[in-house]
């Protein structure tokens, strides 16, 4: 390939993920103008397949939070809603749209049509409370989907076992409800043809997911999953079931393909490989990230990238002959598997350990998320118990910026790289 071919495909990921969000943002803008019907959905478990075949534009209002911190104006809609009555401690994302809501939908983004309807699923209590707020606000249905934890510390049953086949029928029974609702919702009937389209277009997602995740073993690693991760996540949430958001997960594995083939790495010189653990300090987010890549260190995975993707990490592919009962299996294996990359980390750390050939390992339990934060310290004494790896335990917020503080989170990480280092100096002296 060319320069200037290389000069296309390299950061192409990241370019058209930016043009993606903003068409998206672009698009949602549109419909509040117009009062057209809007779903609200969670990124952990979206059942974006199922809204796509009734053309239900998906507003994720974690997703709108956590721009309003990237953009540094969080603290605007988190005293808005701390005036409004709701206490400093509970989720920042769940009091950012509430502010949002009181301003009729202002956003930095364009603005956010109100709900028509609301569709979550177990994965986070919280998603539970913060749907009765649209319900009290908007009287709008809500739905749950309740789906089946795992049930046998981190290990799932799969198709074929009897529990299974008892959740599948469950979940199977669920999603007819959701599809009378949106047709209830909507005044228009079920596309059995148009569901399938969508399925192939979420299934070429998966796979494709699954396969950029696994390229990032290479070493040099070829993206970031902190920061170029982000993105990918946006439009794994935001553009699941459509051709677009297929098409780019393809191009972002032809890209990720390019990297590996001629060694390019996501730092120039990558000397310390991490996992990193929560949700990203995004009041934040360039700097925070800068701590740890000019030492050197960067992030080839991440639990995030698993839960906050729904699951997508597994790549499942649907069977179009039964397409009903093949999404409640999808649904199960990864609603399942975000659920357990939350609250059986410690397996799926140790498993990232060895398959990203890992140095250490980032804590960042944060002030308002209690799900994935909770459990974290044991979580660390089970992981070095298990492995030989330096870890990292540093609190702030992922929207919060009173709780974060610049000086001392380099401090904690300056003094973690240098505990690397001499580990790195060690490990040499003692092989020569
Ligand atoms: S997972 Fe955390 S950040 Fe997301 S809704 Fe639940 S409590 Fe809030």
């Amino acid at each position: 390939m060319t320069t200037t071919g290389a000069t296309e495909i390299v950061g192409r990921g990241n370019r058209d993920g930016a043009r993606l969000f903003r068409q998206w943002f672009a698009e949602l803008n549109d419909t509040a103008e117009n009062g057209g019907q809007a779903a609200y959905v969670f990124v952990m478990g979206s059942l974006a397949e199922i809204l796509r075949v009734f053309d239900l534009p998906m507003v994720f209002p974690e997703i709108n939070s956590l721009q309003t911190a990237v953009r540094r104006i969080a603290h605007e809609y988190l005293n808005e809603a701390e005036d409004y009555g709701y206490s400093p401690d509970i989720c920042g994302y769940v009091k950012a749209d509430v502010a949002l809501q009181l301003r009729g939908g202002d956003h930095p983004m364009g603005l956010i049509p109100k709900p028509t309807v609301a569709v979550l699923t177990n994965a986070c209590n919280t998603y539970i409370k913060w749907a009765e707020i649209w319900e009290r606000m908007y009287h709008v249905p809500v739905f749950t989907l309740d789906v089946p934890g795992t049930r046998m510390a981190g290990g799932q049953t799969w198709a074929g076992d009897q529990d299974f086949e008892n959740d599948h029928r469950y979940v199977v029974a669920q999603l007819k409800e959701l599809i009378a609702l949106c047709e209830d919702v909507t005044g228009r009937r079920f596309d059995i043809d148009r569901f399938r389209d969508v399925l192939q277009n979420a299934s070429r997602m998966n796979r494709s997911w699954k396969r950029v995740l696994e390229l990032n073993r290479n070493r040099p690693s070829l993206f970031n999953a902190v920061t170029d991760g982000t993105v990918y996540l946006g439009v794994a949430n935001g553009f699941k079931g459509t051709e677009e958001g297929s098409r780019y997960f393809e191009e972002l594995v032809e890209e990720m393909e390019f990297k590996a083939a001629n060694h390019i790495g996501t730092l120039t010189e990558e000397q310390y490989r991490l996992i990193f653990v929560g949700v990203p300090c995004y009041p934040i987010f360039r700097r925070f990230n800068e701590m740890f890549t000019e030492w050197g260190g960067t992030f080839p995975t991440s639990t995030y990238l698993l839960f906050a993707s729904g699951g997508t990490n597994h790549g499942f592919e649907y069977d179009l002959n039964r397409p009903i009962e093949s999404l409640a299996e999808g649904l199960l294996i990864s609603v399942r598997d975000a659920m357990d990359n939350m609250f059986y980390q410690d397996q799926v750390l140790v498993k990232m350990i060895d398959d990203y050939a890992i140095d250490g390992v980032v804590y960042h339990p944060i002030k308002s998320c209690r799900t994935v934060s909770t459990g974290l310290a044991d979580n660390r004494r089970a992981v070095m118990a298990s492995r030989d790896v330096a870890t990292l335990f540093i609190e702030s917020d992922m929207m919060d910026r009173r709780v974060v503080s610049e000086a001392q989170l380099k401090n904690r990480i300056d003094a973690y790289f240098e505990g690397l280092a001499s580990r790195k100096r060690r490990l040499a002296e003692s092989v020569s």
